[in-house]
């Protein structure tokens, strides 16, 4: 997935923390095995490629993996769509970088959309539906790989651990010393901490459009596409999201992104099973502003106080 992740555990003996943590990563090779777009061979990637109007037959895994992506294109009024392959192909976000033209853009908005993908609700197949259509699983594959780590750690017995996936942490156990404290970086300066999380039992996904970013006639295009304009998302900052299932904070931080601080922030004060954090850029100046749900992760500085 063309990041590092790093697992600790705390077990009963080095043999079997070793054999955990053996377990946990072949977790995630089998998970790239079903979703890298970086490979030809995983199932995605056939997916990726079948003829248009073909059934496809899937592993009941990544099927069941695509309906839980599209449940939360529809709870996100379709900020979250893996099927934007044809805008990354447009924006050339895979290479170079590239300003579409008009019509390129509107036919990549054409072929965009998990619409394009017919998934049966009977069987286990999907029928890809446009010739430039195909889905970009870098917005949640990070957190599937994350869960079924944590449930690989859990199936050979531990309780308590750390793993950090390019970033997104998800802390298990629920004992006392299980809490993890993770730093929010400032949107444009990676090294500096603005806040600090206490997770336990919990994952932090962070999304940001300044952290991959490409330069086109002047002009920085970012990683994150709203599939409703078709337009990379403009770098206004970043969006921390604490859930317990580390897929769901992975795809929600993606999602809000796109949603944007105003339409985001309304949307996660109706949440209340996930801390939400916005980091806004201003004037040079980083606004934090968070939902209700986020006040139990959020280490108290005082001088931070809760705005919006
Ligand atoms: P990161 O991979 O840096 O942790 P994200 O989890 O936010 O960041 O995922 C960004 C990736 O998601 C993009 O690189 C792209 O592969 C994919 N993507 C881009 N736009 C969307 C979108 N609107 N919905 C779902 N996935 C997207
Ligand atoms: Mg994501």
């Amino acid at each position: 997935m063309g990041t590092t992740l790093r697992i600790g555990v705390a077990a009963q003996d080095r043999a079997g923390g070793i054999a955990a943590i053996e377990s946990a990563f072949n977790a995630v090779r089998k998970i790239d095995g079903l979703l890298s777009t970086w490979r030809d061979d995983s199932e995605i990637a056939q997916l990726n490629r079948a003829p248009v109007g073909a059934p496809v037959r899937l592993s009941g895994e990544l099927h069941a993996l695509l309906r839980e992506a599209a449940h939360w294109s529809r709870a996100t009024g379709g900020a979250f769509d893996p099927a934007v392959g044809a805008l990354v192909d447009a924006w050339d976000l895979r290479g170079a970088g590239r300003i579409p033209s008009a019509d390129q853009l509107a036919a990549a908005s054409v072929a965009t959309g998990l619409g394009r993908f017919a998934l049966s609700d009977t069987g286990v197949t999907a029928v890809r539906l446009d010739a430039a259509a195909w889905l970009d699983t870098g917005g949640f594959g990070k957190g599937v790989a994350l869960r079924e780590a944590a449930r690989a750690l859990r199936g050979a017995g531990i309780e308590s651990a750390i793993l950090n996936f390019g970033g997104q942490v998800l802390a298990l156990g629920s004992g006392a010393g299980d809490e993890v404290i993770v730093p929010v970086a400032h949107p444009l300066r990676r090294s500096e901490a603005v806040l600090r999380l206490r997770l336990q039992g919990r994952s932090a996904s962070t999304s940001s459009q300044s952290e991959r970013t490409l330069t086109v006639g002047g002009r920085r295009v970012g990683h994150i596409l709203d599939p409703r304009s078709g337009e990379p998302v403009p770098p206004w900052g970043s969006v921390t999201v604490v859930a317990r299932d580390p897929a769901v904070a992975d795809m929600l931080s993606t999602a809000l992104l796109v949603l944007g601080p105003e339409a985001g922030a309304r949307w996660a004060e109706r949440r209340s099973d996930v801390g939400v954090l916005f980091l806004l850029q201003r004037d040079g100046r980083v606004l934090p502003r968070w939902n209700r749900a986020m006040e139990a992760f959020l280490v108290t500085e005082t001088t931070i106080s809760r705005r919006g």
